[in-house]
């Protein structure tokens, strides 16, 4: 049986009107329909509906890490459909898939990280660690042990839990749950206090967090989530050492660190984890998705420390927590796969030199009037676009520069993704030399048309 599914510009646009859409307004996509339907992909390329060939600058959603199409993926993920489609790892249920996968991701993850709950999305990994910390603390006897800290400009996903992690701009107006999460300054100098150094405002935040934990109480709070880098919150590097100090600060308060690597893991920044290789710190618990299979399959982990495990598992303790697909089976062989390719082919070592020179190039948009911070690391880079870049003056939110420098570099064969005034560029990891020359034109081009439209 051959499935028919229909391509073409309208069929696609007939179908959207019953599909609905992630972060998008949807009374203006039923307006003018002017959505990008992508139809095919390939290497670090896509294709939109009506022929056009762009350069994946978002790596479909910071994920696609080892490029489109790779056959290794897909033959792994039918070879498994074909022996066993499906089964659970519930009750004393396991299959050979995800114990594989989760003994590959322990042995790559650091320190004492050894073990993996698997679950179909990042929003879903980070709840999981919610519900993990809480188990774990009714059964160390600290039942009030619930409170969790994030930071402003934080982006940890999408389900209830998830979104009340996430900064606030993003629950706007839908009712975050209430009482649990304390969001602790963002760490962007640039924003938050551009006359401070770096150590300075390194102080300011340790103190932040410091009184936060004084004020709640360090026997009410479970768990600090932070993003190595924050991503969707505009690609917020912190200053440096920062993490290590964080994690010294939360260990001597008993607060797990949850290091949020949905994003920075599997090679994107240079290394399989970032939060160790990248930052020299070591976490309680990482959350990671995205580049796990490289959005061929949809897959979560949840990787927990020893010390944790060990509580969870006495004798008295029963695991209430289990999604239908969790670790599923074609999910769990694409991991496999994918993880095998970022090792052979070396990729995160390759992108300590290939990923340095995307930043470098995207950095080197600095000299134009309209950028005011370039940010980021290697394959994951902003640009905050400013109407003065003396005063750091910044656009009005509804000015929308990021959405029309976006349109203007689509134009021109590039996707990047806008976030109001900032740009977001997280390509495949893949990226050769002549392909990053040509993307620092196209956004070169892409703002300078931009800017001179404003005057
Ligand atoms: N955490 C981070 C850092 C993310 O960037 C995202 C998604 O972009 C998530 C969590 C949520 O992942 P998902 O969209 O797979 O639920």
């Amino acid at each position: 049986m051959t499935l028919d599914i229909p391509t073409g510009t309208d069929a696609v646009l007939t179908s959207d009107t019953h599909l609905i859409q992630s972060f998008a307004n949807l009374h203006a996509l039923k307006q003018d329909g002017a959505r990008t339907a992508i139809v095919e992909a390939s290497g670090a390329m896509v294709k939109d509906s009506e022929g056009n060939e762009l350069i994946d600058g978002i790596g479909g959603l910071w994920c696609v890490n080892v490029g489109h199409g790779r056959p290794e993926i897909i033959d792994a993920i039918t070879q498994q459909l074909k022996t066993l489609d499906y089964y659970s790892t519930f009750y004393n249920f396991t299959h050979p898939a995800a114990a594989a996968l989760a003994e590959k991701v322990a042995s790559l993850a650091p320190g004492q990280l050894n073990h993996v709950y698997f679950g179909n999305s990042g929003s879903v990994a980070n709840d999981t660690a919610v519900r993990i910390l809480h188990h774990y603390n009714n059964l160390r006897g600290k039942p009030q042990k619930k409170k969790i800290l994030s930071r402003m400009g934080a982006y940890h996903g999408s389900t209830h839990m998830a979104m009340a992690l996430t900064t606030p701009a993003y629950s706007d107006g839908w009712g975050a749950v209430e009482g649990l999460v304390t969001h602790l300054r963002a760490p962007h100098k640039y924003r938050e206090a551009p006359e401070l150094s770096d150590e300075e405002f390194l102080k300011l935040l340790e103190q932040d967090m410091l009184d936060t934990i004084h004020r709640i109480g360090a026997d009410n709070i479970c768990a600090f989530f932070a993003e190595p880098i924050q991503g969707a919150g505009g690609v917020i590097t912190a200053p440096p050492g920062y993490h290590k100090r964080m994690r010294e600060i939360t260990a001597q308060h008993d607060i797990a660190y949850v290091a949020d690597e949905v994003v920075t893991a599997w090679g994107r920044l240079g290394h399989m984890f970032a939060s160790k290789d990248a930052f020299d710190y070591t976490p309680d618990i990482i959350t990671t998705a995205k580049g796990l299979t490289s959005g061929y399959q949809p897959l979560s982990a949840t990787i927990i420390s020893s010390e944790i495990h060990e509580v969870i598992s006495r004798p008295e303790a029963m695991f209430l927590h289990g999604m239908t697909y969790s670790g599923h089976p074609a999910a769990a062989a694409a991991g496999l796969a994918n993880i095998a390719i970022l090792e052979n082919e070396g990729i995160p070592a390759r992108v300590q030199t290939t990923g340095k020179l995307f930043e470098n190039t995207l950095r080197g948009l600095g000299d134009m009037a309209m950028v005011g911070e370039v940010r980021g690391s290697h394959f994951m880079m902003g640009i905050e676009f400013v109407k003065d870049k003396a005063t750091r003056e910044e656009f009005a939110p509804d000015a929308n520069i990021g959405g029309a420098v976006a349109q203007a570099a689509q134009q021109r064969g590039l996707i990047a993704r806008a976030l109001g005034n900032i740009l977001i560029l997280s390509p495949t990891l893949i990226m050769d030399e002549a392909m990053i020359t040509d993307i620092g034109a196209i956004l070169r081009d892409s703002i300078g048309e931009v800017s001179d439209s404003l005057g």
